[in-house]
């Protein structure tokens, strides 16, 4: 509608969108295919094939050959090179994915630039990695060296057959994050991207055959979760299901992992705590706290939505947020003044203003936003509610859409905040506002979060573990911890 769009991005739009199965691209063997939209305008801009519970098992397959014919064997050497092949294959093909990532998903163009250099740097750090995957030496058991010299030892070795499902709130993001640890490890893949959001993993399928990755190595399969996703969570011939979505839909991945006893991690939704004390430096935490709720227009899982601003300074924070809010500029993401897009669907847009309409029928104060916006696409105001109770829908749910809750707290008692801060189910992430080391460490140490920050919010990295506490999840991604998700200890003892 009007933005500039380049001839490459054009030409793959157009193109002819199959699944990625053992190196080949076909169509699902049910024929189907599905509408990708851009939720900036509502038009169709690509048909991409799906797959079903037979292409899920085909896939599982070719994943299996992969690994038993090789890849689960391969040196570091081997593995870095083709994870550095990869990112490399990323940094030349950077606008045409910037460009698929902002009109799938809506995202603003700095951040979709962002995400593109991001997973070069993920690449890079796995690659490193491999080289670090190591065991150790141990003492014997004594009953074996109370009868012979011994040597007891261990190895790490490749999990298998990994399944992947990922989400829609930053595609790409997601597939790498996911994909570069796996390949490190030596394990194969089937990757099921967002039925909402398939363009970006396409891409990737692409250039991961061009960058000479072994036939069945990373398979991508697109298909709803109901399908493609539960046949994968389901299937005896995976090893380990690494799943990112709700928490709703974690729970059902979990049940059909039981049936052989899959590895799973999770990493599920998030309501996360942001707390501002009275000595807050304010020309910071006006962006920062801002920042915290609205980027990606809140379809953030690490958003801090629960704001618990001091009494001190409640008012003034406030005031400050509403006319950062305002100041916003909303739209395409590929203009570049934007800096919130759209909600990634009609559905899902549907649900973040159900939220607000509840927000002012259960009695919270609307300080600014609050609107769709009247015009083509989705786009929904950055909105803040003040005066919110702890029982609020807006303040238990996770939103997932640009919806700030705001509660007053008049303590200084490090316990009681973070006994506010830790009342909901969730334990993803938050962040501390305060000048004062001692008070911001104090809180830290008593919020249960897997991730919380000093006078930032959602301060990610590759090497930084990422996960969550309570129903936020299982386990960590991102650092050695992500490596170790894709890894069995083998111990071995040797009478010698
Ligand atoms: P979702 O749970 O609806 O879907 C996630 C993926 O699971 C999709 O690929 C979907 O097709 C698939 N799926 C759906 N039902 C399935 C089933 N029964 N079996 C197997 N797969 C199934 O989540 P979403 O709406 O795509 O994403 C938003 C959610 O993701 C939010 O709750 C958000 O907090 C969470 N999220 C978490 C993190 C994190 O790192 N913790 C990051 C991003 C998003």
């Amino acid at each position: 509608d009007g933005h500039p769009i380049l001839d490459e991005t054009r030409a793959f739009l157009g193109e002819r969108h199959q699944l990625l199965i053992n190196g080949q691209w076909s169509d699902g063997t049910e024929g189907e295919t599905l509408e990708s939209r851009d939720p900036a305008t509502g038009l169709t801009v690509a048909r991409f094939a799906v797959g079903g519970a037979a292409d899920a098992d085909r896939a599982v397959a070719a994943a299996r050959n992969a690994f038993e014919g090789g890849w689960g064997r391969t040196s570091p050497k081997v593995r870095a090179a083709a994870l550095r092949r990869l990112a490399a294959l990323i940094e030349s093909n950077a606008e045409l994915f910037t460009q698929l990532e902002i009109i799938d998903n809506g995202m603003p163009q700095m951040i979709a630039r962002l995400t593109v250099s991001n997973c070069v740097e993920m690449l890079d750090y796995y690659a490193g990695l491999a080289w670090q995957i190591e065991g150790s030496t141990l003492a014997p058991p004594t009953w074996v060296a109370d009868q012979a010299e011994a040597l007891t030892y261990t190895v790490r070795e490749p999990v298998g057959v990994a399944a992947q499902i990922i989400p829609w709130n930053v595609p790409m993001s997601m597939a790498i994050l996911k994909l570069a640890p796996a390949l490190a490890a030596g394990c194969t893949v089937v990757m099921k991207p967002s039925e909402e959001t398939p363009l970006t993993a396409l891409l990737l399928g692409r250039l991961v055959c061009e960058a000479g990755l072994p036939d069945g190595v990373v398979n991508i399969v697109n298909g709803l979760g109901s399908k493609v996703g539960a046949r994968l969570a389901a299937h005896p011939n995976v090893d380990k299901i690494a799943f990112t979505g709700s928490t709703a839909t974690g729970r059902a991945i979990v049940q059909a992992a039981l049936g052989n006893l899959k590895k799973v991690t999770l990493e599920l939704g998030g309501k996360s705590p942001v707390v501002v004390m009275p000595d807050v430096d304010m020309d910071l935490a006006i962006p920062g706290v801002g920042m915290a709720t609205y980027f990606l227009g809140g379809q953030n899982c690490m958003a801090g939505t629960r704001i618990f601003a001091h009494a001190a300074i409640h008012d003034q924070l406030v005031e400050g947020l509403a006319a950062f809010s305002k100041m916003l500029t909303v739209g395409h993401g590929l203009d570049p003044a934007s800096m919130i897009g759209p909600m990634v669907s009609e559905i899902h847009c549907g649900k973040v203003m159900g939220y607000i309409e509840r927000g002012l029928s259960e009695g919270a104060r609307l300080v600014t936003g609050g609107q769709r916006l009247d015009r083509p696409g989705t786009f929904v105001e950055p909105t803040i509610f003040a005066d919110c109770t702890p029982d609020m829908a807006i303040v238990r749910d996770e939103i997932f859409g640009p919806v700030m809750a705001v509660m007053k707290f008049d303590s200084d008692d490090v316990d009681t905040i973070a006994r506010l801060a830790n009342d909901s189910p969730y334990g993803l992430s938050g962040s501390v506002w305060t000048q004062d080391l001692s008070t911001a460490h104090r809180l830290v140490s008593r919020i249960r979060s897997g991730h919380v920050s000093i006078n930032c919010h959602g301060a990610v990295g590759s090497n930084v573990p990422f996960g969550g506490y309570g129903q936020s999840g299982w386990g960590r991604e991102f650092g050695t911890e992500g490596l170790s998700n894709y890894l069995e200890t083998k111990a071995v003892t040797a009478r010698l």
